[in-house]
Formats: C-alpha cells, sequence, structure tokens
C-alpha cells in the first residue's frame, strides 16, 4: 500500500510508502559548489570521526567527486538516471516517474546493488575535465571543458528510500530534526536500503554484516553545533542549519533564505522524489544542458541569481557567514552597504554569535617588516 505525499521540489503529490511525517525543523546543509578545492579535508574529517575501524576502509560517509566523470560508488547516478527513464519537467512540476512511481513488481522503489569493487575506487575520476584536449589547444574564453566538485553525504531525506526499504524497519526519521538514523542493534544486514538509496549513502559492512550510514554528528547537533564536515571545511563552502516547513519559510532563516526566497540552493536530483535536504549552490561556469538534469529546473535562475550576488548586500552578507563559526545559526541580518557594512548570525534565543564584513578588508604589509627583522612573502 503506498499513500500520497506532498513534495514541494517537484511540485506535487506522488506515492511513498508512509504517510508524510515532517519534522518540526529539519537538518539542512547547503554546499556552494564554487568554493570547493576538493581538498578532501571534510572526507578525512568525517572518516577520522566515524569510519575509521575495520571492515570500514572503503565506506566514506562524506565525499567529494569531480563531476562529470568522478562517481561513489561507481556511476552512482547514471545507473539510476538511466533505469528511470525520461524525466521531464513543465516549468516546476516534474511530470516524469519518481523512483517510488516505478517500482519493479516485489519491490519497494527503482533501485540496483552495487558491487564490491564499485565502492572501491572514490577518487575515480578526479579533476578530470568534461572532454579531451585536442593537442596544441590554447585555452581561451569560453572553456571548451569543464568540471566541478560534487560534495556528497547523505540527504537524512524527507521521504527517504532507506527507511521504505527496510523491511525490519531499521530505520527512522527523527520527529525533532528529520536526521535519519539506522539502529545498528536491529538491522540484520539485507541491504535493502544500499539497493534503494539512490545516492549510494547507505553502506554495508562486511565485518558486522549490518548496514551503516551517516549520522549527521548528532552528538554535535544536539549541542548546538554544525557538523564535522562542515566546521572542517577549508573552502568554507558549507553552511548547516535548519530548515521551516516549505509553505512557511523565515525570511531571517539562513536556509530558508537560501533556498526559497533567493532559490540559489538547489536539490540534487529533486526528480528522484526523496526531497532531499542537502542543497548545492550550482557550478556557474558549467553549460546549465548537465546542471539541470542534476539539480532541477531551477538551475538557469540561480546561477544569475550567484552571478550577480554582489549587487545584492543580502545574499552576499550571508554568504560570507558560510564557515564562519561552528555554532548552528537561527537567524542573520545584514546592516550598512557592501563596502562597509556586515552580517550576523544568531543564535535560537536571539544572542549574536558571529559578525562578518561583507567585504574583507584588505591589508598591505611592507615586505620587510623591521619590528621583526622578518620578510615576508605574501605581502597581502
Ligand atoms: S540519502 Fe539515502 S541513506 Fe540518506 S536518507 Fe536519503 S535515502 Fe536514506
Ligand atoms: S573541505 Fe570543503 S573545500 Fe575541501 S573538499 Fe571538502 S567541501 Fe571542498
Amino acid at each position: 500500500m503506498t499513500h500520497k505525499v506532498y513534495n514541494w521540489q517537484i511540485g506535487r503529490d506522488m506515492e511513498y510508502k508512509y504517510p508524510a511525517a515532517r519534522p518540526k525543523k529539519q537538518a539542512t546543509w547547503i554546499f556552494d559548489t564554487n568554493k570547493c578545492i576538493a581538498c578532501q579535508t571534510c572526507t578525512l574529517a568525517c572518516k577520522n570521526a566515524w569510519t575509521s575501524g575495520r571492515g570500514q576502509e572503503t565506506m566514506f560517509w562524506n565525499n567529494v567527486e569531480t563531476k562529470p566523470w568522478g562517481f561513489y560508488p561507481i556511476g552512482w547516478d547514471v545507473r539510476i538516471l538511466e533505469k528511470l527513464g525520461p524525466q521531464r519537467w513543465d516549468s516546476d512540476r516534474y511530470l516524469g516517474k519518481t523512483l517510488f512511481e516505478s517500482v519493479p513488481y516485489g519491490e519497494e522503489m527503482l533501485g540496483w546493488m552495487p558491487d564490491e569493487e564499485d565502492w572501491a575506487h572514490p577518487n575515480l575520476g578526479e579533476d578530470e575535465v568534461s572532454s579531451q584536449i585536442a593537442e596544441k589547444a590554447v585555452f581561451s574564453m569560453i572553456h571548451s571543458s569543464w568540471m566541478f566538485y560534487l560534495q556528497r553525504i547523505c540527504n537524512h531525506c524527507t521521504y527517504p528510500a532507506c527507511l521504505a526499504a527496510c523491511s525490519r524497519k531499521v530505520i527512522y526519521k527523527r520527529p525533532e530534526d528529520g536526521v535519519v538514523l539506522l539502529d545498528q542493534n536491529r538491522c540484520r544486514g539485507y541491504q535493502e536500503c544500499v539497493r534503494g538509496c539512490p545516492y549510494k549513502k547507505s553502506m554495508f559492512r562486511p565485518d558486522t554484516r549490518k548496514s551503516e550510514k551517516c549520522i549527521a554528528c548528532y552528538p554535535a547537533v544536539d549541542s548546538g553545533l554544525q557538523t564535522q564536515c562542515n566546521v572542517t571545511c577549508i573552502g568554507r563552502i558549507r553552511l548547516f542549519g535548519f530548515k521551516s516547513p516549505w509553505d512557511r519559510p523565515r525570511a531571517d532563516n539562513p536556509m530558508d533564505y537560501l533556498i526559497h526566497e533567493a532559490k540559489v540552493a538547489l536539490p540534487l536530483y529533486p526528480q528522484f522524489g526523496l526531497e532531499p535536504n542537502v542543497y548545492y549552490i550550482p557550478p556557474i561556469h558549467v553549460p546549465t544542458k548537465f546542471t539541470r538534469q542534476m539539480f532541477g529546473p531551477g538551475v538557469d535562475q540561480a546561477v544569475e541569481r550567484y552571478r550577480n550576488a554582489m549587487d545584492d548586500e543580502r545574499l552576499v552578507g550571508l554568504l560570507m557567514l558560510f564557515g564562519a563559526t561552528d555554532r548552528t545559526l537561527d537567524s542573520f541580518k545584514v546592516a550598512g552597504d557592501r563596502a562597509t557594512g556586515h552580517c550576523a548570525g544568531y543564535d535560537a534565543d536571539g544572542r549574536e554569535i558571529v559578525r562578518v564584513p561583507i567585504t574583507e578588508p584588505t591589508i598591505l604589509r611592507n615586505q620587510y617588516d623591521e619590528a621583526f627583522d622578518v620578510h615576508r612573502f605574501s605581502v597581502t
């Protein structure tokens, strides 16, 4: 039996195994793909925190892959996209079928199971560009080849496929913040969650014969902190917070503002139907023909808005708050103009916890510093 649920990311009702049970607030991540340098600090921070044990050698709850040729596991998205068939949109409304609406007989959703080998090459395709560069070619603007980095964790989906797939009901979504967890004590390792999750973020651990997945660093989140992959991010591309329900966004909530008002942050493969809660500011240098399939029909508008972010104090001010604090922000406020103004972030009690200038000051220093008798290589 299935239920009709509303999925705002595809602009329509769809079928899901259980009735809608939205949390009061939803744990949400926003990643700015334009700023990532693929240093993999987030990947290692997550691995050191959660998956450094035996049997977890090729398990990366956080990975960063180079699109279009990087995949972890191999072919994770192209394989399910091909199975799903045509994915047409009419403006913001998805006309094709979701994974829950294309169910093979006897299964809960359209899925597939990776082989052991598929998980063994997390860095496949790193830094490879979209097309071959001809011999003796010279670069000119606009580049004919492109690539970008895609940061991936569990999406803590509103309609999780892993949860729907599990016949033992081992996976649950916390009502207080929408974090999706897997009860290790009750898991019997059937791996239906691995088969069902189209993002392939539920993983099997061979030595314990149980499945494991990202736990949204819940001990940190419960203490008002952002997740480990966020706070260690070198590029300051990440922001974690709580999204309001889609039909009641708050203009001063950083997540609601970027997703629902500025509309610069978009879900990954919304057509799958899971309503994922990791949102991406799409790469602005990549042909939108490619990114439209990946982030949905809002890509062109998002790219345009982001390109013109410098004309919008509110947007550029909030982008400066990414990576500025390890604490979770409940609201933000921008004051002043672009040259002299600032953006401040507040906790749930309205206390200011961080303040950053909209334009970072530039300080020029002499190459030779008489006070310390040292020569500087970097003078900015
Ligand atoms: S991304 Fe996959 S593992 Fe995570 S909640 Fe969604 S379906 Fe489950
Ligand atoms: S730490 Fe940040 S910049 Fe480095 S790979 Fe991860 S997301 Fe990208």
